[in-house]
């Protein structure tokens, strides 16, 4: 059903977009009507300026999108819904590890090698059984009981290189993904609890993004299923990666679409050269 779903781009706002990001929201409108998001939870590292040229660089490439554009700045409210909801349920709890926390308990002997998950060090639980009450401090999902609660989460992905159903148990969740953060201390959420509650809310239908983000469906799922908000099939599209194989980051600003723009380039031509 290519072109009927409700699809969305969803850059943040920190540097210029690059020809990654011009992939991502052609694909984002070639398979269905997209919205725009501005990630900009992260308010030390968003700028309105790059928001307005995130504008500028889409409409050039001949895009459009409804209005009013979200802006997760402006939904910490729905965000803290979300984790009452969570803290009801019984599957959250504080924690006020720092880095180095971490770090010292997994490097313990009996500990063995660190498990590397989406977000990093599988945490090692800590804080679970604390008790913690401490406002001020991170929050984390105990992942055991999200997943006794919903059992195996599953999804089923269109890319070129997850195409299929996917499933995980238990198990493989608690070892592999472990209790991720889902509201930073300084911010109030975090990426993985922003973006359930803002694709529910624009009501996304299929989600695009790239294949950096497979790994990090599985946690969109349970928290979908934990929240009771629908889950939408998934499209992880391929990375475009610069000469050496790297993928592109916003610092690559040899490939941000404005320096193409100023030397004469057409949309066409950015298309051409992503192999659209
Ligand atoms: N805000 C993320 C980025 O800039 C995209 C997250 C998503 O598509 O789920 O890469």
């Amino acid at each position: 059903m290519v072109g009927s779903a409700i699809t969305r781009f969803a850059p943040s706002p920190t540097g210029p977009l690059h020809l990654g990001h011009a992939y991502a929201a052609l694909v984002a409108d070639a398979r269905g009507r997209m919205r725009l998001r501005i990630e900009d939870i992260d308010r030390a590292r968003c700028k309105p300026d790059w928001e307005i040229a995130i504008f500028d660089d889409l409409r050039w490439l001949g895009l459009s999108w409804p209005q009013p554009v979200m802006r997760q700045s402006e939904r910490l409210s729905f965000y803290r819904q979300a984790l009452e909801k969570l803290h009801i349920l019984g599957v959250i709890y504080r924690c006020d590890c720092s880095r180095g926390d971490i770090r010292a308990a997994l490097s313990a002997p009996q500990e063995g090698a660190a498990l590397i998950g989406p977000d990093g060090p599988v945490y090692p639980g800590l804080c679970r059984a604390k008790g913690l009450q401490a406002p001020d401090a991170a929050i984390r999902l105990d992942m055991a009981r999200a997943m006794g609660l919903v059992g195996p989460v599953s999804f089923h992905d269109s890319g070129p290189d997850h195409a299929g159903q996917h499933c995980k148990t238990a198990p493989e969740m608690i070892e592999t993904i472990g209790d991720i953060v889902l509201a930073r201390r300084d911010l109030g959420t975090a990426y993985h609890l922003a973006v359930v509650v803002d694709d529910a809310a624009q009501g996304i239908t299929e989600v695009t993004r790239g294949a950096d983000l497979f790994e990090a469906t599985a946690i969109h799922v349970l928290l979908q299923r934990l929240l009771r908000l629908p889950t939408p099939a998934y499209h992880h599209h391929r990375l475009i990666r610069d000469d050496q194989g790297k993928r592109l980051a916003k610092r690559d600003d040899a490939r941000a679409l404005a320096k193409y723009r100023a030397e004469g380039a057409t949309p066409q031509d950015i298309r051409a050269l992503l192999g659209l």
